[in-house]
């Protein structure tokens, strides 16, 4: 597990979650704690797919 940069859905701001910032609680779920606003947020591990390696940039 890497550090994981998301969007806080309640005050926008990106959080960059070090490995002791957030856990995880299921194979593709990740709990942490938004760093600004303190909110406890969950997203959805991207490990596969077409989005795994982040954003399509161009082509
Ligand atoms: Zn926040």
């Amino acid at each position: 597990m890497a550090t994981q940069v998301r969007t806080c859905p309640k005050c926008k701001q990106l959080m960059w979650l070090k490995e002791d910032q957030y856990e995880q609680l299921d194979s593709e779920t990740i709990r942490g704690k938004c760093p600004r606003c303190g909110s406890t947020v969950r997203f959805k591990l991207v490990s596969q797919g077409e989005n795994a390696a982040g954003p399509k940039m161009g082509h």
